[in-house]
């Protein structure tokens, strides 16, 4: 049999020596024992999810890290999103992050509509039934947050958003931002759709409710992130390989779905810091018998990188660390470790600093690294390559590539 891969992608884990940790990264300053000896046995090296300099997201960071070439698929975050919480989409169609806002007298005065937690089915609902002139499909998530979907084919992806991304402005006219009648035509619609959301909203019962309790109303639709739904190739016809993912986030589980990989889910996986670790590590046991390869993200790291949080980074680090231990009897396996991006704590974003990367397997050309840090894999034997390289590396290990050339 074939060697299986497993990918885990410590979400933001990369970052910038920091002058409270004595010139050291949170990585470098944690406490690691497994992962450093896991850099020991195996081999290791530096990752451009990208490429040198070009700052990732994590849902460009992962379809680069699937193979896929974020700049030919990806024109904006909505569909991720949309398949995320899944919604089932057809290419072309054009699809909107949206929260769930609170406008008075034209001013948007609150993003999230006091973080609404009940209701958003029944607002949806009313939504939906919205007299307009494109099908279209609105649906609610967790909270404030919902998504939105133009179905119409004619449809283009490049327009600007609605959403003021501050408090205390009135919402803005979506614009298209190329000169083509079909982004135009988007816009016009979404500004129309979002005049039309305050109109049913604003009579919605469940906003008179809240009012009456002194609740902000959930009285505006705020979209952004519009994206046309790409024709990715699925993962399994493209490499062979028969794939799922476990995931936290929508926008990440969007990306796996989209690629056509099983998504499974654990209880207790929330990709927040109260993520259950090690529920994360179980699942990878009791499915891997099921796949050729697994790619799991465990977003904690990122939240105390944007948060400027270097002790809440290093805790985190040595939580997952402390949780490895649950993957030793998984045999026959080539197993990845790294990041989607750095996320250092001194910039609180995202930034293009190169990922640490170990692979471990039973025939990797073992090197002198002996500990899992940005600085010591960048001395290992991968070298640096691009997070587009690393399932080909993979895949040659396990024996599953294919030969190029006679
Ligand atoms: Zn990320
Ligand atoms: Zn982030």
């Amino acid at each position: 049999m074939d060697d299986r891969i497993i990918i885990l992608i410590f979400d933001g884990i990369g970052d910038r020596p920091v002058k409270e940790l004595d010139g050291k990264t949170p990585l470098e300053a944690a406490n690691t024992p497994n992962l450093d000896k896991y850099s020991e046995e195996g081999i290791n090296g530096i990752m451009d999810t990208i490429a040198p300099g070009v700052v990732p997201g994590s849902d460009t960071g992962h379809l680069a890290l699937l193979g896929y070439d974020p700049y030919k698929v990806y024109t904006g975050r909505g569909p991720f999103e949309a398949s995320g919480i899944g919604m089932k989409l057809k290419s072309g169609e054009v699809a909107f992050r949206c929260n769930f806002g609170t406008i008075e007298d034209k001013i948007v005065v609150d993003r999230r509509a006091g973080r609404i937690k009940k209701g958003t089915d029944s607002l949806a609902e009313a939504i939906n039934e919205m007299d307009f002139d494109i099908d279209f499909v609105f649906q609610e998530s967790v909270e404030h947050r919902a998504v939105l979907l133009f179905k119409d084919p004619s449809l283009g992806p490049f327009v600007s958003d609605v959403d003021p991304h501050e408090e205390g402005l009135p919402l803005k006219k979506s614009k298209a931002n190329r000169e083509e009648t079909s982004s135009q035509l988007t816009a016009e619609h979404l500004n129309r759709f979002t005049e039309k959301s305050i109109e049913i909203l604003s009579e919605h019962p469940i906003n008179i409710e809240r009012k009456e309790r002194g609740l902000p109303p959930a009285n505006v639709i705020l979209s952004r992130g519009a994206g046309a739904v790409p024709e990715m190739g699925k993962l399994e016809e493209m490499k062979g390989l028969k794939s799922a993912a476990i995931a936290g986030i929508p926008l990440v589980k969007g990306v796996c779905e989209l690629a056509g990989m099983d998504i499974v889910q654990v209880e207790g996986a929330t990709g927040g810091l109260d993520t259950d670790i090690e529920a994360i590590m179980n699942g990878i046991v009791d499915n891997i018998n099921n796949y050729d390869l697994m790619i799991v993200n465990i977003k904690g790291p990122d939240l105390p990188g944007h948060d400027g949080d270097h002790m809440g980074k290093i805790e985190f680090i040595e939580r997952i660390d402390s949780s490895l231990p649950i993957l030793e009897n998984i045999e026959n396996t080539y197993f990845a470790f790294t990041g989607d991006h750095s996320t250092p704590v001194t910039v609180k974003n995202h930034s293009g600093d190169p990922l640490p990367l170990i692979i471990k397997g039973e025939e990797v050309r073992v090197d002198a690294v002996d500990s899992y840090g940005e600085r010591s894999c960048a001395t290992g034997g991968l070298g640096r390559i691009r997070g587009s390289d690393l399932l080909n590396v993979l895949m040659d290990l396990a024996k599953r590539a294919e030969k190029f050339g006679a």
